[in-house]
């Protein structure tokens, strides 16, 4: 299926709601039956039919057509956090005395699911580095049911090979899940390479404007039918039908944005690594990235985030840093059209601190949509006044 067909057509039915071009937020919990006949077959199959909207809702049902047909999948479901596409996912293919193999160091939220979570039903995870596709091999255990990868990481950037990954877990009957949040669709298509399950962060690049929380996973229609009768329909993640509408707008530009945000990303990245301050940056698509092959071998393009370290990664040096940007924004998440920074060290404390520690020395960033050279010159200000 084409890109433009599927960001401007696909799932939207114009003749049904008068030729209206932008499709409408059908802002309703429920949906009424004719006949009981009618009711009663809704009811025996709640995922084809609208019901209720906890299930389905018919603003919800485009967007869920566009999202599987991106990862080129056979079904998609939406959830009101991309940690709900994770999280409930994750609590249908398991069962108690699972064992699960995750890359070191995933999302936060994901890292507290599998550590405190979990153990509440007897699952266990190993972590381990997914650099290298032996560590999953000597991680297996007979009761190992899932692979949990996040490529690139957020932090650190570090890839997994996905298609060797996927090969050795279909004949050993374990479930690979990837969080696809950084490259989205258009960067990297985990479901082709054989990766089963695909979850991202709507929040991030999908809805583009830093005014919707939202997720998204995507795999075949036996899975996805599964999770929704069971944990989506029992846990209610659902999502809105007014934020639904607002990732439906914002997938129009998803090709644009990202674009905008992974070149212009090239030309700060290029600009801090030749700033004498600049220690190093880490970026999949810089030159000299330890995995810079892999990731041009799988990936179509790369974010806009990246992180880098300051020759003096002192704590006040950095925080100082920080506490200079005049208009790159120091907050969480990112995908939005504002660039935005986040240190490492706005989770250590000071006395915590350690100054050889590389993860410590972290300053991530995210390019937005402005004008680079908007964001140079206040990194070259923040910087210039160390
Ligand atoms: C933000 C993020 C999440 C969680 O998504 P929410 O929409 O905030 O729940 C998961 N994974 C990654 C990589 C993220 O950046």
């Amino acid at each position: 299926m084409e890109l433009s067909y599927i960001l401007n057509e696909l799932g939207e039915d114009r003749d049904q709601y008068f030729n209206a071009v932008a499709p409408p937020i059908i802002q309703t919990s429920n949906f009424a039956f004719k006949t009981v006949a009618d009711f009663r077959k809704a009811l025996g199959n709640e995922f084809d039919a609208d019901l209720y909207s906890r299930g389905n809702n018919p603003t919800l049902n485009i967007l869920r057509k566009k999202l599987a047909a991106l990862d080129g999948a056979e079904d998609a479901l939406v959830f009101s956090s991309g940690i709900g596409a994770i999280s409930v996912p994750i609590l249908s293919l398991l069962k108690q005395g699972d064992h699960v193999i995750s890359v070191e160091n995933p999302y936060s939220w994901t890292i507290k699911l599998f550590n405190n979570f979990l153990p509440k039903f007897g699952i266990t995870t190993t972590f381990i580095d997914g650099r290298d596709v032996a560590n999953f091999e000597q991680a297996v255990q007979p009761n190992t049911r899932l692979i949990y990868l996040e490529s690139p990481n957020t932090f650190s950037y570090d890839i997994q090979d996905l298609a060797a990954i996927a090969a050795l877990a279909k004949p050993r009957g374990i479930l690979t899940m990837i969080d696809n949040s950084y490259c989205t669709p258009l960067y990297q298509q985990p479901i082709k390479l054989g990766i089963d399950l695909v979850a991202q962060s709507a929040t991030k690049y999908i809805g583009g404007h830093s005014d919707v929380v939202a997720g998204v996973v995507t795999g075949s229609r036996e899975i996805i039918t599964k999770i929704f009768h069971n944990e989506f329909m029992n846990i209610g993640p659902s999502l809105s039908p007014h934020a639904a509408w607002l990732l439906i707008r914002g997938l129009r530009t998803l090709p644009l944005r990202l674009q905008r945000s992974f070149e212009s990303a090239k030309i700060v990245i290029e600009w801090l690594s030749k700033h004498t301050a600049v220690a190093e940056v880490l970026w999949p698509f810089a030159d000299g990235f330890a995995q810079a092959d892999l990731a041009r071998q799988q990936m179509n393009g790369c974010g806009g985030l990246f992180s880098f370290i300051l020759k003096d990664s002192s704590f006040d040096k950095i925080e100082k840093f920080c506490n200079s940007l005049q208009h790159i924004l120091m907050a969480v998440s990112w995908g939005g059209h504002e660039s935005l920074v986040i240190p490492s060290i706005a989770g250590v404390p000071a006395k915590d601190y350690d100054p050889a520690n590389r993860r410590h020395q972290l300053i991530r960033m995210y390019v937005g949509l402005e004008e680079p050279e908007y964001l140079i010159r206040d990194l070259e200000k923040a910087i210039n006044g160390l």
